[in-house]
């Protein structure tokens, strides 16, 4: 079957796994009360109330993964810094870095984004990456 591309720009339906409702594109200068964002936000339509949200890829209106609440924003937040630390101190490239992540949770390649984890798998990423950071411990992929 062939896929069909879709537009960067194009709106994607996407729902609020928290509340299940869906997500609407807003301006991220609403949401962070901060008028020199120009990026937009995929936003639950029940925030406030419902505190969900993802960014965008640059330029793009293709969300960085799931919608989150603060808690699993700063969480990704922390795993994605974790990771980053790994590839960085050279252990291994960015690229095996991924592939190692991958196997870590038995997922696709296409799958390995901190975007897409939830709390559990970002807890688990942070606990891997310590152990590799410690042992130096190199990982062929
Ligand atoms: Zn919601």
């Amino acid at each position: 079957m062939k896929k069909k591309k879709q537009k960067k720009t194009a709106q994607r339906q996407i729902r609020c796994p928290v509340c299940g409702a869906m997500a609407v594109l807003r301006p991220a200068a609403e949401i962070y009360g901060n008028p020199h964002r120009r990026d937009q936000l995929y936003v639950c339509s029940n925030y406030p109330k419902c505190r969900c949200y993802v960014g965008t890829h640059p330029g793009t209106n293709i969300p960085l993964g799931t919608l989150a609440d603060g808690d699993l924003r700063n969480l990704r937040i922390q795993a994605h810094r974790k990771f980053d630390e790994v590839w960085r101190s050279r252990i291994m490239s960015r690229e095996s870095a991924y592939c190692w992540m991958a196997d870590l949770f038995g997922i696709p390649l296409r799958e390995a984004h901190i975007g897409l984890f939830g709390e559990y798998r970002c807890r688990e990423l942070i606990r891997a990456c310590d152990q590799v950071l410690e042992n130096r411990q190199r990982v062929q992929c």
